[in-house]
């Protein structure tokens, strides 16, 4: 049986989807920032805290756990800067007493939501997992964090884990039964799409002075659905002995600016958006993109969706859900 911790937020939710067609799933929330309904009924659904050691005991003493992919975070770059205590407690703290109680019960295999918010300003144009890693933000330095607490776990304890630093997730299920929902929205996609169906006024883009071609932030898109698929792929590799430790990058290894994505939500919606340029946000590197490399010759992972199908899906899912 595979526990996921966060398996009701938005990767979370679309990686439970995925796994319920092969596996047993448990599933442990707090539903502080992911959905009841976002819980495939396949899944096993038990409310409760991975910073809470009782929540953790119950779990782990009812069910047979093989291993834990662990999406349970908080990840906005913004809020970390303004709110760094929170990151570092929900983060941070919380992971140390899920891997506590995982060591007490002796499940040893464990998949780690990292993100691209780890390498900070990038010295490389395609980032590796070799790249140098130095936030900018408290939530990228939260993750690090854990990564490097994983490294030493595997040495003391014998921990197996992948870490996957996944760029800018997006995107919805094919099915439009689950896709991204954010309580407030702060992500450029939903905000952009919320602003094509009439939802919003105008989208702010943070900051047109950065060192791009048109002056917006590049990043990298990555559907949700691909990222499901690199899980799957992770956690058979750690259960079939073929990997101890490893950390991968999640990317397509294309760059768009905040300009290009709205430009090409508007080719897919058909509609017309009124953008303002506002300061920039604090915590924000000019770019962001992922070589996906490693994973694809060691694993043969390739994301196969590419931006306009992106957000083809996330309008989908919007034009329905909103
Ligand atoms: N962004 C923006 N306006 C918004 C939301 C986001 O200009 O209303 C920018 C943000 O500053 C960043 C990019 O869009 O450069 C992607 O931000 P998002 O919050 O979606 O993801 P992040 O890169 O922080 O994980």
């Amino acid at each position: 049986m595979i526990l996921v911790v966060g398996g009701a937020g938005y990767i979370g939710s679309h990686t439970v989807k995925e796994l319920v067609d092969s596996t047993e799933v448990v599933v442990l929330d707090n539903l502080s920032t992911g959905h009841c309904w976002a819980i495939d009924e396949n899944a096993i659904f038990v409310k409760g805290d991975l910073g809470k050691e009782e929540d953790l005991e119950k779990v782990f003493s009812t069910y047979s756990i093989d291993a834990v992919i662990h999406f349970a975070a908080n990840s906005l770059v913004g809020e970390s800067v303004v709110d760094p205590w929170k990151y570092y407690e929900n983060n941070v703290v919380a992971t140390l007493t899920l891997l506590k109680v995982m060591m007490k019960h002796d499940v040893k295999n464990f998949i780690f939501s990292s993100t691209a918010a780890i390498y900070g300003i990038p010295e490389d144009t395609f980032l590796t997992e070799q790249s140098l890693t130095k936030p900018i933000n408290p939530y990228g330095y939260s993750k690090l964090m854990v990564e490097q607490i994983l490294e030493d776990f595997s040495q003391a304890y014998g921990l197996r884990y992948i870490v996957l630093r996944y760029f800018n997730a997006a995107g919805a299920h094919e099915s439009t039964s689950i896709g991204e929902s954010h309580d407030p929205e702060t992500h450029l996609i939903p905000i952009i799409l919320q602003h094509l169906l009439g939802k919003r006024e105008k989208i702010s883009v943070f900051g047109k002075d950065y060192d791009t071609p048109d002056g917006t932030c590049i990043r990298d898109y990555i559907h949700v659905t691909d990222l499901a698929h690199a899980h799957i792929l992770s956690l058979n590799a750690l259960l079939m002995g073929k990997k101890q430790m490893a950390t991968y990058n999640l990317g397509n290894g294309t760059g768009y600016t905040i300009k290009e994505v709205i430009e090409t939500c508007e080719i897919v919606t058909g509609r017309q958006a009124t953008i303002e340029y506002v300061e920039r946000r604090a915590g924000d590197p000019a770019q962001l993109i992922a070589s996906s490399e490693k994973i694809y010759q060691e694993l043969g992972w390739k994301a196969k969706i590419k931006l306009p199908a992106i957000i083809e899906s996330a309008w989908n899912w919007h034009k329905r859900n909103n």
